[in-house]
């Protein structure tokens, strides 16, 4: 290289300064984590390389034994960790060492913006954030006052050294002279870290965090070197050799996750297909589980090489928390990862995976439902998409499913509420909202209350959609309380039958009140009719049949995807004391003050669904004269 080695300073992004402030500040009591990151790191840059050299075997060369050095010096309080794997370019260092690349630390980040909006949290979430997210790279500074990477890509002679203290900016400098393939690391050790310079402490470390990693680790210290660790990729071990802490251990490497594994699936599948899965379901769900660009959690490899964790036809959307490995003996390792998502034998694959994820789900529910409640509500949204999506799996997801109801605490199973329906109910009744809570209160459920009928709450969006297309479950269809005419007269005992005929208003003068409700509200509403569903309201709002619930019409219109609202349908409840008297009113004929009557039922209506009355200043002036009139 002719130029003069001088190094050039770059500021690290605001996020990635953020980041840094509070890993070297923390006092965090797990240090040594710091170590899986950088193995982790160093491991997959030897998958990356692997996977490379497949197309273009130039880039491994002569140096075909893929390897992490790890060297503690205490003379000089350094720890240095090496890879002859893919190496970074000086681009790749500027952009993956400066800014937020790693899906880790951008999980970190992201969470860092939230608390930072709630200064009270902040101080103590930062902290224990680093626990649950890891930081990738950057855990480096929790323990060293500088840190120094070295690196030469595979392919390239050019090498290049990047030096930070980690605060507010790194330098980089071109190397003079050879250089080994692949990236060094020296952290100067704080002195508060000295112990990460020993040897034993070290090798403890390793064996703990870095048993299940595929490569050699090798121990270099005092003038010895030692492989310290099996080699064998995790999942190509015998599972009666493979303890907890190693599935515990490789759950974190594989997954970036940072709480336990709620499930670990380890399977060797021979048939029709043969693959080895090592899939977990995490107990918690990732803060991004609905956020369209996060990476895939399930990585592909081909005869134990790393093929891609981007593979979209490997697990279908609606398991996107699955993480883990998944090893397949009948793809070819030069597989073209563009034309991975239309393989017949992923495709295969991925149909044995879901069969087996979700019969172990169903033995979970069986066995230990109290553990299946806490699957579900981390992932029960993500599985309700299937139902929608996935037709072929619609009755056995429906099985899975658990909702909220009228008639439990917690969370109930379709097959549970059919066992509590009435006789001569056919119909599984539910009510989409925004919370179970509200929903309660609603009118709609009136009815229902005082018949003892049990009503699902479904509060998630999600269930507005797969409730408009699954119509049906063990021939029992799905029949939503704020649509359509229910008619519940044949459920029930004969007592309450009798109940409702009595004290209603009489059929004429509640004829002529709904006809000028009707005209007065004539823009508003598409029909006024008596309701079947009310008992103690006055009157509530509801749609017709076929039509989407009020719900998902105020979704799309707040998401721009529908522009005007659908026809609602307002119901009164004869036998109320207001509509008695207003019906007593109507024989007379006097319109006028119907009319305003008429607004306030449907703002009332409106209300009680959450919705603003679509003329506010109409309606307190409406409120007004009503109450005037009340009180002179
Ligand atoms: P993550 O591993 O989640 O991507 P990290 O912060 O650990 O996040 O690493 C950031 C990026 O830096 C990695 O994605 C990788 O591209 C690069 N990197 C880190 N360590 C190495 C290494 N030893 N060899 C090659 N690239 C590396
Ligand atoms: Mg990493």
């Amino acid at each position: 290289m002719a130029e003069a080695a001088t190094a050039e300073r770059h500021e690290f992004q605001a996020e990635v300064s953020r980041v840094l402030d509070i890993v070297v500040n923390s006092l965090y009591s797990k240090r040594e984590i710091f170590l899986r990151e950088l193995i982790s790191n160093a491991s997959d840059a030897c998958d990356k390389l692997r996977y490379e050299a497949q197309l273009d075997s130039t880039l491994i060369a002569d140096d075909g034994d893929l390897k992490i050095t790890i060297t503690p010096d205490e003379k000089a309080r350094t720890l240095t960790v090496a890879d002859n794997g893919i190496g970074m370019s000086r681009q790749e260092l500027v952009e993956n060492l400066g800014t937020i690349a790693g899906s880790g630390t951008a999980k970190f980040a992201a969470k860092l913006a939230e608390a930072e909006k709630d200064k009270a949290k902040k101080e103590k979430s930062d902290v224990s954030l680093i626990g649950q997210f890891g930081v990738g790279f950057y855990a480096a500074f929790m323990v060293a006052e500088s840190v120094t990477v070295t690196s030469r890509r595979a392919g390239s002679d050019e090498a290049w050294r990047w030096m930070s203290d980690g605060h507010g900016s790194f330098e980089i400098e071109p190397v003079e002279g050879e250089m080994p393939r692949g990236t060094t690391i020296v952290m100067k050790l704080k002195k508060d870290a000295k112990e990460f310079s020993e040897e034993t402490r070290i090798r403890h470390i390793i064996t703990t965090y870095s048993d299940h990693i595929g490569l050699p680790v090798w121990l270099h210290a005092d003038g010895k070197s030692e492989q310290i660790n099996e080699a064998a990729a995790l999942w190509t071990r015998p599972k009666s050799e493979i303890s907890d802490e190693q599935y515990q251990e490789f759950y974190r490497h594989v997954a970036h996750g940072f709480d336990e594994p709620w499930m670990t699936l380890h399977n060797k599948a021979e048939g029709v297909v043969t693959y080895t899965n090592l899939l977990f379901i995490p107990s918690r769900a990732p803060f991004d589980l609905f956020d369209p660009a996060r990476r895939h959690g399930v990585k592909l490899y081909v005869r134990k090489v790393f093929i891609t964790d981007e593979c979209e036809g490997l697990v279908p959307g609606w398991l996107r928390f699955l993480k883990g490995v998944v090893d397949s003996e009948d793809l070819p390792l030069n597989v073209s990862r563009e034309l991975l998502q239309a393989n017949p034998v992923v495709a295969r694959i991925s149909k044995a995976l879901v069969k087996r994820v979700l019969s172990e789900l169903k033995k979970k529910a069986e066995k230990d439902p109290e553990a299946y409640t806490e699957f579900w509500n981390a992932f029960g949204q993500v599985i309700k998409e299937g139902i929608y999506e996935d037709h072929e799996r619609r009755d056995e997801l429906l099985k899975l499913a658990r909702f909220k109801s009228t008639a439990v605490e917690g969370i109930t199973s379709l097959d549970d509420y059919l066992s509590r329906m009435k006789e001569g109910q056919s119909e599984i009744y539910l009510l989409t909202g925004d919370s179970a809570a509200t929903m309660k209160q609603s009118p709609q459920l009136e009815a229902f209350r005082a018949r003892g009928i049990e009503v699902l709450l479904l509060d998630e969006p999600v269930d507005e959609f797969w409730t408009m297309s699954a119509d049906a479950y063990e021939g029992k269809s799905f029949t939503s309380v704020s649509r359509g005419d229910i008619d519940l007269s044949a459920i029930g005992g004969e007592e309450e039958k009798d109940e409702e005929k009595k004290d209603a208003a009489p059929e004429g003068e509640l004829s002529a009140l709904i006809a000028m409700v009707k005209l007065a509200l004539e823009k508003q509403v598409k029909d006024v009719r008596e309701s079947k569903r009310l008992t103690d309201s006055a009157c509530c709002l509801v749609v017709d049949e076929g039509e989407m619930n009020m719900r998902l019409q105020k979704m799309l219109k707040a998401t721009g995807q529908m522009n005007q609202a659908g026809q609602q349908i307002l119901e009164i409840n004869a036998r109320h004391p207001l509509i008695k008297a207003l019906a007593d009113k109507a024989k007379d004929g006097s319109s006028r003050e119907i009319e305003d009557m008429a607004f306030l039922l449907l703002d009332q209506a409106k209300i009680l669904e959450g919705e603003p009355p679509a003329d506010i200043a109409a309606f307190a002036r409406r409120m007004s004269a009503a109450m005037a009139k009340a009180v002179g």
